[in-house]
């Protein structure tokens, strides 16, 4: 987590222990925190992350990677023997007398084996090569009936007008519910909840079973993150929180579960976490996203929280007798700082695929952290078993409240996509549609006829948005021909975002510039802006009207070009894919070389540029007269934070990740090209002798900074004459910039990312602006205040310089970062100037003066 220090203090004032709370109802911490965050925060150093040759690959089509997760063509049981993994003594969960994730598969072949409704499967693997487990209950299918219930899923989805006058559609459908679990690797207990419910509902004689299972299916993600779980940390082996991630979508683990929901369309959905006492259950705090369809949310979501609820305070279990308070509903019980907001958390995405109850639900009594250390074993023995039952709990609650209201869920389920299908305007919730839902809690946006995605700044980026958007099961359609829309042309092979779409509100969700909610609320939970559309480096319009003959795609159109003419040939590096074509070209030794934020391709190597510019849809052309310095490939010192790390692996270039500790330890300077510093690296901590071989570095290498550490680095090590001023903590989201050239913004997006962020005044005669904050605003959308003495707020920051760049006194080329372009992987518009400032640094003062 990333706290701003009132968060920070009331976290720690949270109590742990039953007689630091009066008894009665517990007010929920306030304000809210979603999760204790005993894993290394995001700016930590990241330097027992793991490289893995397939994270690259990985990433290089979200298309081919996309299996369907469930087969239509087969009934259930299915009675897959699934693969059991070695015995892995170190497993976190064995300490807590929980289920190892080697424990998970025989369990799982076993309740196959006992009867008729339990079939799992291996739906992908975790990012350090894990299984992933999804478990489907429900009551036997001939592949006929599963073949129909996924007509009607189908039908539901895409002609939903159809499907809502249907009358005997919802009697005949099996009401989809996903229960999702351990999402954070060090909140176990929702996974052995998950098998116990399995088992339950495998072996019962209840007749109520019977019928829920004739009439729902389950879907069980028995462990979403099993690198965490096993290593007893929330993220998973890259560094990374998943429940962070679905907008973005990086980690394998994530665009696991995105297909679940996807596929099964489950009407409701709960995540599984730990540890707020009394157990925490949504519905959320206000801001709520505006995305939705909030009406028909609310309602059923505050129906099955309360019914969480009852059955959570139903165990029993007391404060006085057990430590378990009675549990809390931010919603109704807390005024902000829960919020459902941006849609990076599991039950905020789950809405734009039809879920029309989602709820994070935590479980009451810590284990983790500093409990699972300095606990003894038997007293987190007693808490686990007591979280097990809870989260059992509320999975019963849920799947009853399914039987329950199935035939609501449903055809609010089909109301979601009839309003998408049908364009209407966002709802303005009624006041008092449940208790207590006030103007505070009224969200809406405004929905353009159509978004135009076009390759303006970069056809690659185009490519790459148009697949994220159709693996996220938006509908894509290219243009035939060229046409306008609100008094703009666009050209033929442009792509069109009609918002007459059943998922119309994810779409929006990402192509929206979103809002600046700053006067609204005091406290965000996590981050407040993201957009798609502003930060991911292509052209997205939205357009009033639409008249255009455009046809459906299932995968972006090919992007690489290379000119016919002969002579040497330019890649201008204003894309990610542009950035692995060049380290490609670099890896294989080419002679390339470094010009104004450009690569030239000399005429020589024509073959291997054809070959980059097919394998990454990059475009080259003619470099005229053209030259500049020769550039070989960046190697990379880098004290960074996780989603750093793995953002420059993507990207191609050799990284070692290092720290203060590394460095004191004796470090040898002679691979390293450039030092990457944001994270665990403090100049002044360094001993004598580390200082002295990172001064040396520095007469030949360059640096690249970002944040406070790196602004501290960069006072410290005294490269460059700039004094960083910090933003409000806890502010970020999407600003508007100004790019003024040089090396590194020439080229950028107008938009860029911030969280807690940084300007540069005092500036030396060596310093060079390449990025600004715009004099308007600058925030587009996101939370920026000023601190409580009235500094640190956006005006402040108008005009200011966001990202420098200059030669030191000894040689070194340096670049400060302000802003955020690497942040959790998700700005992908934004790499390209860390390319572009990493090539800079190390033409001039590495390769150049290396030879
Ligand atoms: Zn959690």
């Amino acid at each position: 987590m990333r706290l701003p220090p009132a968060l920070l203090a009331a976290l720690l004032l949270i109590p742990l222990v039953p007689q630091a709370v009066s008894a009665g109802p517990v007010a929920p911490p306030s304000p809210a925190v979603r999760d204790f965050g005993n894993g290394p925060e995001r700016n930590e150093v990241a330097a027992d992350v793991p490289e893995r040759a397939d994270a690259l690959a990985a990433t290089q089509s979200e298309q081919a990677e996309r299996p369907g997760t469930l087969s239509h063509e087969r009934g259930y049981p299915r009675r897959t023997r699934l693969p059991v993994p070695p015995e892995n003594p170190a497993d976190a969960s064995i300490k807590l007398g929980l289920v190892p994730h080697h424990g998970i598969a025989p369990r799982l072949n076993d309740l196959q084996q006992r009867g008729d409704r339990v079939s799992a499967q291996v739906i992908g693997h975790s990012y350090g090569g894990r299984d992933l487990y999804l478990v489907t209950v429900t009551a036997p299918e001939s592949a006929a009936e599963t073949r129909e219930q996924e007509r009607i899923r189908e039908r539901i989805e895409n002609d939903p007008a159809a499907a809502a006058r249907d009358r005997k559609l919802v009697k005949r459908y099996k009401a989809p519910v996903f229960v999702n679990a351990n999402i954070h690797g060090n909140e176990w207990e929702g996974t052995d909840a998950a098998l116990r419910v399995i088992e339950e509902l495998a072996t019962s004689k209840d007749p109520r079973i019977a019928d829920l299972l004739a009439r729902t299916r389950l879907y069980f993600n028995i462990t979403a993150n099993p690198d965490g779980r096993v290593n007893g940390v929330r993220q998973n082996g890259a560094g990374f929180d998943l429940n962070r991630d679905f907008v973005t979508a990086s980690q394998p683990e994530v665009r696991a579960m995105r297909q679940i929901m996807i596929d099964a369309q489950p009407v409701t959905m709960i995540d599984l976490h730990g540890y707020v006492n009394g157990t925490l259950i949504e519905p959320t705090t206000p801001p709520h996203g505006a995305n939705y369809e909030y009406d028909l949310f609310i309602q059923n979501t505050y129906a099955n929280g309360l019914g969480m609820e009852a059955a959570v305070n139903g165990l029993g279990y007391t404060a006085e007798k057990d430590g378990v308070y009675p549990a809390q509903i931010p919603f109704r019980d807390s005024a902000e700082g829960w919020d459902d907001w941006p849609p990076i958390f599991t039950p905020q995405y789950a809405p734009f695929h039809g879920a029309v109850a989602a709820h994070t639900v935590e479980i009451p009594l810590r284990v983790n952290g500093s409990d699972y250390t300095q606990q003894p074993v038997e007293e987190l023995r007693r808490r686990s078993a007591i979280n097990t039952d809870v989260a059992a709990a509320a999975i019963r609650a849920t799947y009853a409240f399914v039987r329950d209201r199935h035939d609501r869920l449903i055809a609010d389920q089909i109301e979601v996509f009839r309003r998408g299908a049908a364009g209407e305007p966002s709802r303005t919730v009624p006041l008092g549609i449940v208790p207590g839902f006030g103007p505070e809690d009224v969200y809406t946006t405004t929905f353009p006829r159509a978004y135009v995605i076009t390759g303006r700044r970069s056809q690659a980026a185009a490519a790459r948005l148009v697949d994220h958007l159709i693996a996220n099961d938006v509908r894509v359609e290219r243009a035939r021909h060229a046409f306008r829309a609100d008094g703009r042309t666009y050209p033929a092979g442009s792509y069109v975002v009609d918002m007459r779409q059943p998922k119309r509100g994810l779409a929006n969700v990402m192509l929206e510039a979103g809002a600046d909610i700053s006067p609204r609320v005091d406290a965000m939970y996590d981050i407040s802006g993201w957009s798609h559309g502003l930060l991911w480096g292509a052209g997205v319009d939205g357009v009033t009207s639409l008249r255009v003959q455009a046809d459906p795609v299932k995968t972006a159109a090919p992007t690489g070009s290379v000119p016919r003419t002969p002579g040497a040939l330019a890649l201008k590096v204003s894309d990610a894919k542009d950035v692995l074509a060049l380290n490609d070209l670099l890896a294989q030794g080419t002679a390339v070389t470094w010009a104004d934020g450009a690569a030239v391709v000399p005429a020589s190597a024509r073959a291997a540029a054809r070959a980059v510019s097919e394998r990454y849809g990059v475009v080259l052309t003619p470099a005229g007269t053209a030259s500049g310095v020769p550039l070989s490939r960046v190697r990379i010192a880098a004290a960074a934070s996780a989603d750093e790390l793995f953002t420059l692996r993507e990207l191609g270039f050799a990284v070692t990740p290092v720290s203060t500790a590394v460095l004191n330890a004796g470090y040898d300077w002679s691979g390293t090209d450039v030092l990457f510093v944001s994270s665990g690296l403090s100049y002044t901590a360094l001993n004598p002798a580390a200082k002295a071989a990172l001064d040396a570095f520095l007469t030949t290498g360059g640096v690249i900074t970002r944040g406070g550490t790196g602004a501290t680095f960069n006072a410290a090590a005294g490269l460059l004459t700039a004094t960083a001023v910090a933003g409000r903590g806890d502010a970020n989201g999407v600003v508007r910039v100004l790019s003024t050239g040089g090396q590194v913004g020439g080229g950028s997006p107008d938009h860029s990312f911030v969280y807690s962020p940084r300007w540069f005044t005092g500036l030396g005669p060596e310093v060079t602006v390449e990025q600004s904050y715009a004099a308007e605003g600058p925030l587009v959308s996101g939370h920026w205040r000023p601190d409580a003495d009235g500094t640190g707020g956006q005006d402040a920051a108008r005009g200011q310089a966001a990202v420098v760049s200059g030669r030191d006194e000894r040689g070194a080329a340096v670049v400060l970062f302000g802003t955020e372009p690497m942040f959790r992987n998700h700005p992908k518009g934004l790499f390209p100037q860390v390319a572009r400032a990493l090539y800079w640094a190390s033409s001039v003062t590495g390769a150049a003066v290396k030879g």
